[in-house]
Formats: structure tokens, C-alpha cells, sequence
């Protein structure tokens, strides 16, 4: 088989997102499945789709519109707030959008009446993380000026924490976005169909709050694909963290020394390591470089270390094993590396099925084990 390679086991990534759904369901949130991390994949999407999630949820109009061309029936909803160059094609292929600014939304409204068309949005409201949304305090009067808005229905309102300033979602802010929303409600006489927590890093809070509010809603990536809140990084019990592989390929292997000679400037990267002499060592260089995938992001499952990667290579410490030219070494990935894999030309995507889905599943809450094949 080619390499490198990203092995996706479907069933694993349907496994997931079932388990997900079943858990936030018993507390009455719905699911978007977010598609961005493995950029609208069709196979990926009939994966999802399987798990009973309705929902479909991306950043990228183009990934909407593939899913939207394949024929499926699912709601489909942009998450990044719309670009000015592409609202016509928000308002054509996306369901609902989540939205910041008034101007957008204005325009949005303009082009749905002229398409004969009622565009949902989700108004996001800024919370602390500070990325896309509303202030707290400018929510209202935004408020006023959407419900005036021809072809635009106000569903709900969001938030976002976690990814930018890794502000995690507590009871303090969660409850906020409650009261925002019960606010609205009461001051406009609306009814806000939609309250759209966060993301995958609302696990923890989840679990521990007996204050759900009136969050009814969350869009999660990471926890379906990589089994894990990313927060901490921990695996969640009963979800599989190696639904992705990464498998690359041995193209030179000897004994080598472990500091370089010569008078050392700078690599490609613009970096001088310092290298610690630890004598000759098993060296083995790889057919995958930081132009296939990014490759500070992956973890070898053998006991390797990885010692450095350019652009086309990788070089890997194997310790005491000398691995064979055309061997295959495999890794696991972390989500951005999974996102780079998934973007990436150069890497062939295989999808396989579990073959023993209950000797490999994770069920521990352990942060370490990234995989439990042997
Ligand atoms: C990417 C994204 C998500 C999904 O985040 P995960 O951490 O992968 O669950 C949710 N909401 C928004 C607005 C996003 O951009």
C-alpha cells in the first residue's frame, strides 16, 4: 500500500460520535458534527451520519458545498462567520450560519429576499475567549436590529471558548449565556430555539455541572475524531483515540552519529538544535516531511523518538531496533497534525473497518495511552 498514509477506521469515528450524542442527549443538547477536520470527507460524513447525528457543521463554504453537490439531507451549518465574498453562497448552500457582525447580516438579508429565501443564524456571543462574537453588552441592540431584518430568522445565540485563549467553559460563562438568552426572550418576545454552548472542550464542564441552563446545543470535532476534550487532552472513557493513523515508510536506515559535524548555522526551518552526544545511533529516515503533514503534531506507537523533520523527510531515533528499508512505521496524530493529514495531497486516505472493536477499546481516562493496539 502507498505511503504515507492516513488509515481512518469508520467505525470507530460512527462509535464516537454515537457515544457522544447518547451522553449529551441525557441532559437534552443536540449535536453538530463538525466536518472542518477532515474537510467534508464523504466517507467521513456517512460515518457521522450514522451515529444519528442530523447536523452537519463547517467553517469552509467549499466543504459545505461538497456535502451539499453529494445529495445528503442533513442541516448544514457554516460556522465561521460569513465572509462578505462569500454570502451568496452562504445563503444558497448553508442552512443556518453563525454570525458577529451586523453588516454581514444585513447583507445576508438582502441576498436571501432577493433568492426567496429565509437564512437561520446563530448570533455569537463573546465570552471571554476573544475570538468571533458580540459583546455581551452590544447583544441586545444587535438583537433589535436582526428581528427587523427581512429573509433572516434569528434562531438562537452561541459561543466559542477554548480554541483561542484556552478559556474553558464553566459554570460562570455557560450561565451567562443563559441569562443572555433568557433576556432576549423576555425584552423581544421571542422564543431562541438554539443555545449553542461550545465545543469539544465542554466536556469537563458537562460532566461536572448541575447547571446546564438553557444550553441545549454544542458542535464538536475533536471528541469525535481523536477521543479526547482538548482541554486537557484526555481521552474520554469509552471513546476510541486511534480512529486516525498515520503510517509513513523507511527509506534509509543505519547507525549514525548522534551529533553533527561541521560547523553547525542554521536548517531549514531556521534552527539550530543543540544535540546531546549519546554515541552512534539507530537512525531511521522516512519517506514524510513537514510538507506532507505536520509532523511536530504526530507520535510514533513504537518507542521511537523522533529526532527532526525538513520538508521531505523525517528522522527517527529506533533505539535498540533497526528498522528494515520499506518498513512501515506508524503514528499516531494529534488534532492539528489530523487536520494537516486530511488537507494534505500527499497523504492517501484508506478507510478500514475495526476488525476487533472490543480488544482496542479505550477505556480508561488516561492521558498518556494514545493507543492501545500493540
Ligand atoms: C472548529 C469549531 C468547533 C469544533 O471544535 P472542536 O474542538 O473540534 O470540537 C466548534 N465551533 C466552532 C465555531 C468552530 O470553529
Amino acid at each position: 500500500m502507498s505511503t504515507p498514509r492516513l488509515e481512518i477506521d469508520l467505525e470507530k469515528i460512527t462509535h464516537n460520535a454515537r457515544k457522544l450524542k447518547d451522553l449529551y442527549a441525557q441532559s437534552g443538547i443536540d449535536l453538530m458534527a463538525v466536518t472542518k477536520t477532515v474537510c467534508g470527507d464523504p466517507n467521513v460524513v456517512d460515518a457521522l451520519l450514522k451515529s444519528g447525528i442530523s447536523m452537519l457543521a463547517d467553517s469552509r463554504i467549499l466543504n459545505i458545498k461538497k456535502i451539499y453537490h453529494s445529495g445528503i439531507k442533513s442541516q448544514l451549518v457554516l460556522l465561521r462567520s460569513p465572509m462578505v465574498s462569500e454570502a451568496h453562497e452562504v445563503v444558497r448552500y448553508a442552512d443556518i450560519s453563525f454570525n458577529s457582525e451586523i453588516s454581514v447580516i444585513e447583507y445576508l438579508s438582502t441576498i436571501a429576499v432577493s433568492l426567496n429565501k429565509v437564512h437561520r443564524i446563530i448570533l455569537m456571543v463573546e465570552l471571554g475567549d476573544l475570538r468571533e462574537g458580540v459583546l455581551p453588552e452590544d447583544v441586545e441592540n444587535t438583537v433589535e436590529k436582526i428581528i427587523q431584518l427581512n429573509g433572516i430568522e434569528l434562531i438562537g445565540l452561541g459561543t466559542n471558548l477554548a480554541c483561542q485563549a484556552g478559556i474553558a467553559p464553566d459554570d460562570q460563562n455557560m450561565m451567562y449565556l443563559s441569562a443572555i438568552s433568557m433576556n432576549i426572550e423576555a425584552k423581544f418576545g421571542i422564543h431562541l430555539k438554539m443555545i449553542s454552548g461550545g465545543n469539544s472542550a465542554n466536556y469537563r464542564w458537562f460532566k461536572k455541572t448541575k447547571l446546564i441552563g438553557k444550553i441545549n446545543n454544542l458542535r464538536l470535532g475533536e471528541s469525535i475524531y481523536l477521543g479526547r476534550e482538548p482541554l486537557h487532552r484526555e481521552a474520554i472513557p469509552g471513546l476510541f483515540t486511534n480512529a486516525f493513523r498515520l503510517v509513513a515508510e523507511v527509506i534509509e536506515s543505519k547507525k549514525k552519529p548522534s551529533v553533527p559535524t561541521g560547523t553547525q548555522i542554521q536548517n531549514a526551518q531556521g534552527d539550530c538544535h543543540r544535540y546531546q552526544n549519546s554515541g552512534l545511533m539507530n537512525r531511521a529516515l522516512l519517506g514524510i516531511g513537514i510538507q506532507d503533514v505536520l509532523t511536530s503534531g504526530l507520535m510514533p506507537e513504537s518507542d521511537f523518538e523522533i529526532v527532526g523533520a525538513s520538508s521531505d523527510h523525517m528522522i527517527l531515533n529506533t533505539k535498540s531496533r533497526i528498522l528494515k528499508i520499506g518498513e512501515e512505521v506508524t503514528f499516531s496524530l494529534n488534532y492539528t497534525a489530523l487536520v494537516s493529514a486530511m488537507t494534505s495531497p500527499y497523504v492517501t486516505k484508506i478507510y478500514g473497518r475495526t476488525i476487533e472493536l472490543s480488544g482496542v477499546l479505550q477505556n480508561s481516562g488516561s492521558k498518556s495511552s494514545t493507543h492501545t493496539a500493540a
